[in-house]
Formats: C-alpha cells, structure tokens, sequence
C-alpha cells in the first residue's frame, strides 16, 4: 500500500506526523521525510490506542464540554481522521446548550466534518492514509438491501447493530461516536468515510456537505428531477435552504423563489441564485374554508395564494403550458424551531407544521415536494385532504438528507464547488477553534450568521 502513494497523499500527510497501515510496523514520520522516502510510512493500527486527544463530548444530562480522551486501536475497518473541520447543525443546539437534554451512551458532539486519515484498521479497502475524507451523514456498505437499491441514505449496515467504544474518558466511561467531529480525532467505520480530491476547495466548505449542504443539494439533484425552465420554491433560507438555490440555479430552474422570515437570510438569497424572495411574515392569514369539497383547498391561505400568482402562466393557453396551478417543485427546510432567534424574526409557525401543509396545498397537481426537516413537536400531526392524499398525483420525497447518496454525490457536490458553479463559501458564516464549540453551536442557534463551522486542530 505504502508504494502507491501520491504526491498529493504526501502533502496531505505534511504535519500529521503519524500515520498507520494495517501492516504492524511503527514509526513516526514527518511530512518532509515522509516524501524522501517515496510512500506513505508503515504504522501499526493499534499504535493509536493510548492517543491522547480533546474532543466535545456530551455524557448524560449535563451540557457537553471539552475533555481529554484516550483512544482505542483501531479494528477491523475502522478509519482514524485528524479532523480538519466540522459544521454546527441546528438539530443538535439542544443538545449542546440545554441543560437536562438526555443523551445515550457518553459521545463526541456532532455529525459529520472533513479530516485526512491518519491511521487505517486492517479490513480498510476504500480509503488510504494521507487521504483527505469526509465523514458521511449515513453509512454506505455498498451490500445491504437499500444501498443495493441506490438508497444507501437508508444503509442497514450503518444503522443496525451496536456501535463499539472508540475513546475512553478520564475516569474509565467509554466514549462513542461514529460520526462525531468535533474533535481532534474522529475514530469511525470505512463505510462512513468518502475520500476526495479537490485540494482547492477548503475544508470549512466542504465540511457543509455533510448533512446541511448535502442535504439542500440533494433535495433538487437526486430523487426529484429539476428540470430546465422549471419553477422552485423554497421555504426555508438556512444553510439548507440556500444550498438548494444553489443546486436548483445548477439545475437551470427558471424561477427560484426563497421564502424566508430572516432578512440577511433573504438578501444572501438573491446572492446565490434566488430569482425572488418572499417574507412569510407578511402573508401570515390562514383559515379553513366552510365546508369545502373534493379535491379542493381546505384552507384559504394568503403565503400559499401568493407564491401560486407568482408562479402561474401569464396567459390562459393550455396547450403552451398554462393550467398549472402551482410550481413544479416545493421544497421544505424549514423545521421546528428549538431555540428562539437572538435578534431575528420567527417565522409564521415556530413549530414548523404548517408549512408542511403550505408545501402540499402549493404543490402542483404533477409537480414534486420534497420535504427534510426535523424539529416538530412530538405530538404534532400534519392532516392531508385524504382524497388528495390517496388519488391525487402530488409526488413526495420526505427526509434524510434530502436523498443524497453520500459516495456517490459528495465527490460531484465538490466538483461543483471546484468550478464555482456552486459557492459553499459564502454559507461558511464563521469559524471557531474546539475551545468555543458551546460558542458556535449558540451562534448557530440564535441564526446570527448562516453558519458555523469548528476547526479542531486550529
Ligand atoms: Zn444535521
Ligand atoms: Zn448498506
């Protein structure tokens, strides 16, 4: 293995300092040494059990803090990252910063983020050390039924079965945490890892693939087909919702419209591609119509009359397109809302269901909905028309990760970025060091800029 490594796996490799093989010999390299000696240095897994590291780790009820970890050797296909960057999700602001949140087992914060492999199990066959990877919202074994199916955002592998410790705390509490970055290591399974290589893309950009980005990409590129000259709108202007500006501008939409409570929101918006931008504040009446009949509204509401008149035909010929009632595509990143904005303006339903039923009312009677938050109350309930609902030709794509197939998109997603027909770096809104993880997830949470991104090694 050490014979094929590349030039560009050497200069990755610069300033790791270790590095490892499945083979059992141990050294510690330079980066400059390493790229004398013509490959990457023979290391023994298990040279890594004893590591010490600082990772944000969440055990029980308290809020997570920075602790120093002691790592466990890497088995089978396990893949050792030093990681690079991570992003801040807001699914996970409650977890961080609400005290009493109940947690599982002890694990490091987070899920997904960018590193160059350090050290490899001896079952690893996709990855190679000096490889820079990102960590995969999913697994993708590449053999259960789903990833058989091309839905390896369903893989089996990845979500059954129990997870094994990969560090142990200070008092002797094992730590887990597959997919866990905010840290300075992250220990996880080959089938979580995507190697790539676009060494002019920075890893705080790429970083946003995991989960948002990806997820906001995925919702126009992969299970719905945007079609050139078609109408999308958005609801939701996060760092999910831009994301799918940008896929649906790549995708050669014609009237990209951003409904967004958030004002910065909006105008960062326009920047990205958005054709329009609508305030859901401004349209907020909504009523049930009395005794309303067949296939027809429920409601009368004012957002949805509104986006339907901005997206109708502006002549009555049904055979040049006209009698469309609606948009091509509706797309949800909106969710519940877990923390109240700082300074900024909530949108219409905090809990974030009725725009789940905004998107279905809008929806086209052929067009597509793709929906992919999360966040609503418990016993919350989105109620259909069940004639709609049972015979009606609206198609519904709902949730995970908005259907990106981790391996098969993120390489593409990056090629993308490479060639700046998609700008990840303007929904990297700031950056922070391990130390101000807390810091960054309340900056995430009070949405006082797009994003945040932790840089655990600095
Ligand atoms: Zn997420
Ligand atoms: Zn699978």
């Amino acid at each position: 293995m050490a014979s094929n490594s590349t030039l560009s796996r050497r200069r990755v490799l610069k300033g790791a300092g270790i590095a490892a093989v499945g083979t059992g010999a141990t050294a510690l390299l330079s980066g400059n040494k390493l790229a004398a000696q013509g490959g990457a240095p023979a290391i023994a897994t298990n040279s890594q059990a004893g590591r010490k590291y600082k990772a944000f780790v969440k055990s029980g009820p308290a809020l997570p803090e920075v602790v120093e970890l002691t790592a466990r050797g890497l088995v089978g296909n396990q893949v050792l990252l030093r990681v690079e960057a991570a992003q801040t999700c807001y699914t996970s602001v409650d977890q961080v910063l609400i005290a009493g949140t109940p947690a599982g087992n002890a694990s490091i914060v987070g899920h997904g983020g960018v590193g160059i492999v350090e050290a490899i199990g001896p079952q690893v066959a996709s990855c190679r050390v000096g490889d820079r990877v990102i960590l995969n919202l999913h697994g993708a074994c590449g053999r259960c039924f789903n990833c058989l199916n091309m839905r390896s955002d369903k893989c089996r592998s990845g979500q059954a079965g129990p997870q094994q410790p990969i560090a142990t705390m200070a008092n002797g509490t094992p730590v887990f945490g597959r997919t866990g970055a905010m840290s300075e290591l992250a220990i996880t399974g080959e089938e979580m890892c995507t190697p790539l290589f676009s060494p002019s893309v920075s890893a705080a950009e790429i970083s946003m693939l995991t989960c948002v980005g990806g997820c906001g990409l995925g919702m126009t590129m992969t299970n719905i087909h945007v079609e050139a000259a078609s109408d999308v709108v958005i609801f939701g202007g996060g760092p999910v919702g831009l994301a799918s500006v940008l896929g649906a501008k790549v995708k050669g939409a014609s009237k990209i419209i951003l409904v967004e409570p958030i004002q910065y929101r909006r105008e960062l918006g326009m920047k990205l591609g958005a054709t329009h931008v609508v305030d859901p504040n401004q349209y907020k009446t909504r009523a049930p119509i009395p005794n309303a009949q067949g296939n027809g509204d429920r409601f009368k509401d004012a957002l949805v009359d509104h986006l339907r008149e901005m997206t109708k035909e502006n002549h009555d010929r049904v055979w040049s397109g006209a009698g469309r009632n609606g948009p091509h595509h509706v797309l949800e990143a909106v969710g519940g809302d877990k923390i109240k904005p700082k300074s900024h303006p909530q949108g219409p339903d905090p809990t974030g269901v009725t725009v789940l039923n905004q998107c279905w009312e809008l929806g086209s009677s052929i067009g597509s909905i793709v929906t992919c938050s999360v966040g609503q109350p418990n016993n919350a309930f989105v109620s259909l028309p069940a004639s709609q609902w049972a015979d009606g030709a609206k198609h519904h794509w709902p949730g995970t990760g908005g259907g990106t197939n981790d391996r098969r998109d993120s390489p593409r997603y990056v090629r993308l970025m490479e060639t700046g027909q998609i700008n990840f770096k303007a929904l990297v809104g700031k950056t922070y060091p391990l130390s101000q993880t807390r810091e960054a997830y309340q900056v995430c949470a009070d949405r006082e800029v797009i994003s945040t991104v932790v840089l655990p090694n600095g």
